[in-house]
């Protein structure tokens, strides 16, 4: 470093800028040196203002970080409350479609009002029933109720599943309820006056609000929103549609968002007859109301087989059909997810159809036909515990749906999603690589999702450097590469105890440390050990001795480098599971 240049840049010599010291420093560096490759991601402006998409625990993390490091945000939820898929609600989301929509639209139909593109508040008055919709499933269709059910166990340890800087009481029981999950997402809301009742006395938060498009011009980002209020005394709906404008914006709307439905021939005719009958396990809440029916539950992996658990006692007979049920190649969460079905249940294998329905007929009078040439009838209700995709129509320019797995796109926009809801081109979970002004929470929110969070506040504030496109392609390439190829593109941040979580822990520990020597500001320690053994405790007990992480795991993680990654097969089998989640 030339010491010259470093005196005149830090006395504010150089040319008055808006940009980060840093960013200067390289600048003038660059004028005495010629040209080199800046090593480091350089944002175009000074980044003030932000948007957080989502009050689930991954976007209340992101808004106090970005507080905490000086920064303006506006928190967008749609819901009325904070909490993301931890708020409980009696109401379910709205029958899913079929077939299966494009990733891009399958989550929800943009709304962006009647004049998109106007700079003015624009405000429409809904009538009960009217486009055939009551006020309640328009407010359904906004908000989207979340997908977990009353009797709910997380099936991560306590440890593993709390915010990082609100540990919980030394006695808090191993296993957790989504009720109590619930309330500690709603206390730390509190605890940082980001609950609804705070909303909007501080201009922070903005409930009961879609984000229905985010779009770039020039350097700045513009959101359109739509906002939902329900009027009682007059029974309609009133909504708002607006639009702001942000240097940079944290997308933490939730990655397994969208239901996902099996292509099965005649499902399409049964759930449109039985839409009560037909239905996706986000819509699950009780078992009463299965009471000595015959439940057929397609797919048992985690959510399938715990709902399975959930109705034993009280259904009639419980079915459930799974595909390639003899394959040795099943994922291990889904070997493991067996060890949750009770016995009792009847485990078959995969459907080939449902049959065509005659006028008249009762879903229990329909047939369902397996392709080991078994045929099922008196079926009262079908589950579909098929698993979610990552859909966010918002940003339909980085979704594309003509790619799948590790295909090239065709385009010069590096995706986000793909043509199977699956996230790509995030490093470290967290930054679109192309433009880091715009972030993704792709990691698991509770025990990755801290130092995310603290990497996001401390680079956009000018606390840490990011390293450049060429370098963040190279390592994120790198690290799937490593844990296994390709069809783990979407690995980078989710980890689950596994020996990933192990590696992000020591990147984002190590980089934001070293960074915090030179940039002063936050310091963060790796994630605690007990609670990553409490972890494998646990999983040893819930999903059974086959689970494939042992203590031993974190030892070894401790000396190896990322390049040992790849010689751990199961991790791609744990990501695999996750993505069904
Ligand atoms: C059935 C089920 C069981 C699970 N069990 C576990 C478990 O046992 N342990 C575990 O660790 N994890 C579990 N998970 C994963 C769970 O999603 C995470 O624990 C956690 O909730 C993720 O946090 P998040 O903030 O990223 O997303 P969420 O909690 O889903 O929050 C996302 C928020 O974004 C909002 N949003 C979405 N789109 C928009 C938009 N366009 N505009 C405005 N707001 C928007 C949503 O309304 C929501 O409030 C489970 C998930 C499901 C579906």
């Amino acid at each position: 470093m030339n010491c010259l240049v470093l005196l005149l840049v830090l006395t504010g010599a150089s040319s008055a800028s808006k940009l980060p010291w840093y960013s200067q420093l390289w600048q003038a560096e660059q004028s005495v040196l010629g040209f080199q490759e800046n090593p480091y991601h350089e944002f175009s402006k000074e980044i003030k203002e932000v948007a957080v998409i989502g009050a689930g625990p991954a976007g209340l993390q992101h808004v106090v970080e970005l507080r905490e490091a000086g920064l303006n945000v506006r928190l967008f939820e749609r819901k009325e409350h904070p909490g993301g898929n931890w708020h409980y609600q009696e109401e379910v989301a709205l029958p899913e479609p079929h077939p299966q929509p494009l990733a891009s639209r399958a989550a929800f139909i943009p709304d962006l009002g009647p004049n998109p593109d106007s700079e003015s508040v624009q405000h429409k008055l809904y009538q009960d029933g009217e486009d055939n919709l009551s006020l309640e499933d328009r407010l359904r269709e906004h908000a989207v109720p979340s997908s977990v059910w009353n009797n709910l166990h997380a099936n991560s340890v306590s440890g593993i599943t709390h915010f990082l800087a609100s540990p919980l009481p030394l006695n808090t029981p191993w296993e957790l309820s989504q009720w109590s999950i619930r309330r500690l997402v709603r206390a730390y809301a509190s605890n940082h006056e980001l609950n609804s009742n705070d909303a909007e006395v501080s201009n922070i938060t903005s409930y009961n609000t879609r984000v229905e498009r985010v779009v770039k011009i020039g350097d700045k980002w513009r959101i359109r929103l739509r906002k939902l209020e329900l009027l009682p005394r007059t029974r309609q709906i009133e909504v708002t549609w607006w639009t702001e404008t942000f240097d940079a914006v944290v997308i933490a709307a939730a990655r397994s968002n969208a239901p996902f439905v099996p292509n099965i021939p005649g499902l399409e005719q049964w759930a449109s007859r039985y839409p009560a009958q037909v239905l996706h396990s986000r819509q699950y809440r009780r078992p009463e109301k299965y009471s000595n029916q015959t439940v057929l539950i397609v797919g048992a992996s985690i959510s399938g087989s715990e709902i399975a658990r959930d109705l034993f006692p009280l259904a009639g007979r419980i079915i459930t059909s799974v595909k390639d049920h003899s394959s040795t190649e099943r994922s291990i969460f889904k070997k493991l997810a067996a060890h949750r079905i009770p016995e009792g249940v009847i485990n078959l294998g995969e459907i080939a159809s449902f049959s065509d329905l005659k006028p008249g007929d009762s879903i229990s009078e329909g047939t369902v036909q397996l392709k080991n040439g078994t045929v099922l009838t008196g079926i009262d209700s079908v589950i579909l515990a098929t698993g979610y995709v990552t859909s966010w129509p918002f940003i339909s320019q980085f979704h594309n749906d003509t790619i799948h797995g590790t295909d090239d796109p065709d385009t010069e926009v590096a995706p986000i999603v793909n043509g199977d809801g699956k996230l790509r081109s995030i490093y470290l979970g967290t930054f679109y690589i192309p433009d880091p002004t715009l972030v993704v929470s792709a990691v698991r929110v509770w025990n990755v999702g801290p130092f995310s969070a603290l990497a996001v506040a401390k680079v956009w504030s000018g606390k840490a450097r990011l390293p450049n496109s060429r370098r963040m392609w190279e390592e994120h390439r790198g690290l799937i590469r490593a844990a296994g190829g390709p069809d783990s593109a979407q690995l980078v941040g989710i980890g689950f105890g596994a020996p990933i979580t192990e590696f992000l822990f020591r990147k984002f520990v190590a980089w934001l440390n070293s960074e915090a020597l030179i940039f002063g500001g936050k310091q963060t320690d790796t994630y605690p050990r007990e609670w990553r053994e409490q972890w494998v405790n646990f999983a040893k007990v819930h999903w059974g001795p086959e689970f494939p992480i042992s203590l031993e795991d974190f030892n070894e993680a401790e000396d190896t480098g990322e390049a040992a990654l790849g010689k751990r097969r199961f991790l791609d089998e744990v990501v695999a599971a996750l993505e069904n989640y």
